[in-house]
């Protein structure tokens, strides 16, 4: 980086401050010092995690913490120590009424020595911790929802918002470089970690996700899973140029939502993953409120769309604070072919009698 260029590059509070004095002059927007300090408190958190992500074993956080979390998932030593940075972090602010975290089971009051403010904050503290002993991309996902009028307390029932409600969304990626990436509703815009001055730049500024693609991204192994739609789309995909899409494809799988995420706005692509046979009670893998929503609000943002599949991830109503759903996401055309393919034939029941048999899936159609 030449001299010019670092004294212009825009930090993250110019940027922030910027989009402010833009809000607050819009009616009925979300605007308001509060949300800028909220975001603020979420960018030294994930300054935090880095710091301590970037030591690896040198700080002995790496491996298992011996405990579960609220899901019975077996927690490492960082999904802990990352959740307490979140939650240590931005709950003295006063922003907040309550945060929701992937980590504990019921929502985190604010302690009552702290001022309460208008916002809830949902997030994942370490997405992708599978990656961690590995030394892979994990990241951090955030979702900020308006507390309901008048409630300083808030129940379950209140963080269970449509992911359109969401006034700001984003994620931090730990990989080589550890970027935040961010949108307030107008735009998608990624900031780069300056590690000598502990800063975040402006380096990506309006994300726009390409409206077609040649890669896609899911995890195969459960491929005798899938529903039919999904099982199509891939085995088209597969196909390549002797198929009915004419074209190559390339397949990608680093099972980090983040990582996959930060891929997608960079240079396009599709994520999958659907729900499947192995239990019908549960519509699919990742979660709702602080996963597949603040992402979704982040590829609609950038022109992509995001999926269950069958429609809007965004227009979902919750109804559990952990519920999982089924996510499709990314380059808008790709998603909408599969949300067609959904409609036209996706009960498991059919499965059988449409695989090869009757030939259904080498149709050249759509
Ligand atoms: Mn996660
Ligand atoms: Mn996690």
């Amino acid at each position: 980086m030449n001299t010019e260029t670092i004294a212009n590059a825009t930090p993250i509070t110019r940027f922030l401050i910027e989009e402010q004095r833009r809000l607050s002059t819009s009616p009925g927007s979300p605007g308001g010092g509060g949300l800028t300090a909220l975001i603020h408190d979420v960018r030294l958190a994930c300054k935090r995690i880095a710091a301590l992500i970037g030591k690896g074993a040198l700080a002995n956080t790496l491996g298992e913490a011996g405990s579960v979390n609220s899901q019975g998932e077996a927690q490492k030593k960082l999904d802990v120590l990352a959740n307490e940075i979140f939650l240590r972090t931005n709950e003295w602010g006063g922003q907040l009424a309550g945060m929701l975290s992937e980590e504990q089971a019921e929502p985190y009051p604010i302690p009552p020595q702290y001022p309460r403010g208008p916002y809830l904050l949902l997030f994942d503290p370490l997405d992708g911790s599978s990656n961690i002993d590995v030394n892979v991309a994990v990241g951090s996902i955030f979702s900020v929802l308006r507390c309901p009028e008048g409630v300083t307390e808030p129940s379950a029932a209140d963080f269970l918002q449509p992911g359109s409600a969401q006034v700001c969304a984003g994620y931090a990626i730990y990989g080589p470089s550890t970027m935040l990436v961010l949108s307030t509703g107008r735009g998608v815009h990624g900031f780069t970690l300056d590690r000598e001055i502990g800063e975040f730049s402006l380096t990506h500024p309006n994300l726009r996700i390409p409206e077609t693609t040649s890669e896609f991204a899911i995890n195969a192994s459960n491929s005798r899973h899938w529903e039919p739609a999904i099982r199509r789309y891939v085995h088209e995909c597969l196909q390549g140029q002797s198929g009915p899409r004419g074209r190559d494809f390339n397949m990608r799988w680093i099972a980090s939502l983040v990582a996959e995420t930060h891929r997608i706005l960079m240079r396009g692509g599709v994520f999958m993953y659907p729900r499947d046979r192995r239990d019908p009670g549960q519509p699919g893998r990742l979660r709702l409120l602080y996963e597949a929503n603040p992402i979704g609000f982040l590829i609609e943002q950038a022109g992509g769309r995001a999926s269950t599949g069958l429609g809007p991830v965004l227009e979902l109503i919750p109804q559990e604070l952990h519920q999982r759903v089924s996510f499709v996401f990314g380059a808008r055309t790709e998603v909408e072919r599969i949300e067609r393919y959904h409609r036209d034939h996706n009960e498991f029941e059919l499965d059988v009698p449409l695989f090869g048999a009757r030939g259904l899936f080498t149709t050249p159609t759509v």
